[in-house]
């Protein structure tokens, strides 16, 4: 199944034949109170309405996609994830170039381990990135995201993939520089969740995934999930040491070589394999 949430907050079944809109199943969640408990909602309860779901499209019309405005699928994760220097030809090329190493030896995420990028970072790809810092270097990373999907902490590898709800596109957009990567990687639209969750049961192998990233057409980052140097279990396994993950916390694993700046009226590509395909708009921000 492949979820979307678009415009305002109207949630998606994706098919073949477009969008079904099935928002009509928020009601069935538990009613929120204050405090609210870390996690998603809507994915704490997605086994749960699965069926409900499946049988809202069955009679439904389906929306074009092309008409209308993608939200980030996770709309309330209690945090961001993200694997710092996961492809060993990304680490050869900070290594070889200055404006991303800025004199020091980059290491992989052995020696660095994870980071946290700001919930308020998150958009959609119909929101599209706002470049901050027009006088610094702002990089694409493409990156298969994992979307949690039930609580675990202390997970064994063996146990890791029955923790995943599904998979999207992560975009881990970066400014350059010498701050921790948790601030530069935290301007607000720079983590891009999308275009939907297709869940794990339509993913066979998340480690062989062919992904992809053009700018303008032109292709920049093209790789496979094989090349990650902590794969996708060793990824929670590892996270799950530090952190208790909760539903909708979100794992963005990584990027391969190809990172390179963009500019304002650049249009990013990005694809995987199994799981989909976006189109995100880059502009300025007002002011910036
Ligand atoms: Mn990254």
């Amino acid at each position: 199944m492949r979820l979307c949430r678009f415009n305002d907050d109207r949630l998606g079944a994706v098919t073949g034949t477009g969008i079904h809109d099935v928002t009509e199943i928020i009601k069935k969640l538990p009613p929120q109170k204050w405090p609210a408990q870390f996690g998603d909602a809507l994915i704490s309860n997605l086994d749960l309405l699965r069926p409900d779901i499946e049988a809202l499209v069955d009679g439904g019309d389906a929306i074009d996609p092309e008409t209308v405005t993608l939200r980030s699928p996770v709309a309330n994760p209690s945090k961001i994830i993200a694997a710092p220097v996961n492809y060993k030809k990304h680490q050869d090329e900070a290594n070889r170039d200055k404006e991303i190493n800025f004199g020091r030896d980059v290491k992989t995420i052995d020696h660095y381990g994870l980071f946290l990028k700001a919930n308020s970072s998150l958009v959609g790809p119909g929101e599209g990135i706002a470049l901050r810092f027009p006088d610094r270097r702002n990089d694409h990373e493409v990156e298969l995201a994992v979307i949690i999907g039930k609580p675990g902490n202390e997970i064994s590898r063996d146990d890791a993939l029955s923790h995943v709800a599904g998979y999207a596109i992560g975009l881990d957009i970066s400014v350059r520089g010498t701050e921790d990567r948790s601030l530069r990687k935290s301007i607000d639209s720079y983590s891009v969740l999308g275009p939907w969750i297709t869940t794990a049961d339509e993913v066979k192998d998340p480690g062989n995934l062919d992904f992809s990233l053009t700018v303008n057409g032109e292709i920049r980052q093209q790789s496979n999930t094989s090349e990650l140097i902590f794969d996708v279990p060793r990824l929670i396994e590892y996270a799950s040491t530090f952190y208790t993950l909760h539903p909708g916390d979100i794992i963005m694993t990584g990027t391969p070589e190809g990172v390179g700046p963009l500019q304002p009226g650049d249009i990013l590509a990005a694809r995987i394999e199994s799981v989909g395909a976006m189109n995100v708009e880059i502009r300025a921000t007002e002011g910036a």
